[in-house]
């Protein structure tokens, strides 16, 4: 049995009074995708209260990115906390809940940017141990859905000058236990996409249905075939969810309206079951509409892509953590889930992997986007080393 080193534990605990001013700081005031202006204020003051240097966006982004230089060469590693919150009425009762009416830290962004604010604090006192530069990369509008924050960031150059040779991110997560850390090889999370669909059939009196397709039972029918997919198009070991999540028509019970409109999400998690479930879609909405007489018209979205941890890379931060935590803390994740996340996207260009932070307790039975949602403050400790010892297990065994 390997004993646990904890060289980094014991550290991160004292800094738990800072780790836990930031979390407050954050949590207190929330602000939504695009609007982190008061949250970047409050890191560029912490960034400069440790000594990094930091780089800002202007009206692009309201990302920051701090860096973290050694004397010694060695890879770029960047370390990735996001920085958004949900429009949820908090109903923690937390002495620090939001002050913000509506706003709220659902997601436990104000825990990521807590604990990478703890690692830039561990790497500062420490510069010894560090081989090579460390990125610190606030990312804004993780929530946002579409384009994200990750995207504009990228475009903007945060993985330039110096290019980033690995990057390592965190999410707070339920189903991995408090003090624990859950990691998987290969997709992680799915590939978040959307549709609308209005459907269009012939408007009229309730009590003459004949006169025309009726958009209502078009739009039942659809909903129960799009079902289909799941249960008899995909393979079975390959994971697939569709959700219609809004349906809206109609205004009165004896009026059959003109139009209905569906909303939903597909989520996959390999990339070519994603293209060939969008056209089994389009195909399966147009045959259902068609022949019932009606009309239906598609959009559908791309969201982000499928999150795929890269399996080299993941091995060198599960041994570094294994050294620094002991193995029985690590939880291997065998199934991905069906959660969207931009962090993708730096995966897309840059090996490295997307780790989860354990807050599942007997008192945490809340979900992620509940207004009830509180990680315990233990968890920021652990944060904060998980992303200085992946960083520097990625460092030890990437070379210069
Ligand atoms: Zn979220
Ligand atoms: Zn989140």
């Amino acid at each position: 049995m390997v004993r646990p080193q904890n060289r980094w534990s014991r550290e991160a605990r004292r800094l738990l009074p800072a780790l836990r001013a930031w979390r407050v700081a954050f949590h207190q005031e929330p602000e939504l995708s695009n609007e982190e202006v008061l949250t970047r204020e409050k890191l560029l003051h912490a960034l400069d209260g440790l000594g990094v240097p930091t780089r800002t966006f202007g009206s692009y982004s309201n990302g920051v990115v701090g860096v973290i230089q050694s004397d010694r060469s060695g890879p770029v590693v960047a370390l990735r906390a996001d920085m958004d919150a949900l429009p949820v009425v908090e109903e923690t009762h937390a002495p620090f809940a939001s002050r913000f009416e509506g706003r709220m830290h659902a997601c436990g962004h104000d825990v990521h940017m807590a604990c990478l604010l703890g690692a830039a604090t561990l790497l500062k006192r420490n510069p010894g141990r560090l081989r090579g530069t460390v990125k610190l990369v606030f990312q804004p509008a993780e929530e946002e859905g579409g384009r994200g924050g990750a995207l504009p960031l990228l475009e903007r150059g945060a993985f330039e000058s110096p290019r980033v040779d690995y990057v390592l991110g965190q999410h707070v997560a339920s189903e991995v236990p408090l003090g624990a850390v859950g990691w998987k090889k290969g997709a992680l999370m799915a590939a978040p996409d959307q549709f609308e669909i209005r459907v269009r059939g012939t408007p009229g009196h309730a009590s003459t249905p004949h006169q025309g397709p009726d958009a209502v039972l078009v739009a039942a029918e659809i909903v129960t075939g799009l079902q289909a997919l799941v249960s008899r198009v995909r393979n079975p070991v390959d994971p697939v969810v569709v959700t219609v999540g809004t349906i809206h028509g109609g205004t009165r019970h004896n009026v059959i309206p003109q139009e209905v409109v569906l909303t939903g999400t597909v989520r996959t998690v390999d990339p070519k079951t994603r293209s060939k479930a969008e056209a089994w879609i389009r195909r399966r909405v147009r045959m259902i509409a068609g022949s019932m007489g009606a009309s239906a018209l598609l959009r559908y979205r791309h969201g982000y892509p499928v999150l795929v941890n890269d399996p080299a890379a993941t091995q060198s931060v599960v041994d570094a953590l294994g050294r620094e935590l002991g193995p029985t803390r690590l939880v291997e994740l065998h199934h991905p889930g069906m959660g969207g996340e931009d962090f993708a996207r730096y995966l897309e260009r840059v090996p490295g992997t997307f780790l989860r932070l354990g807050v599942g307790s007997p008192s945490m039975t809340a979900s992620l986007h509940s207004p009830t949602f509180f990680p315990d403050e233990s968890a920021l400790v652990l944060g904060a080393v998980t992303l200085v010892t992946g960083a520097l297990g990625l460092q030890a065994t990437g070379g210069a």
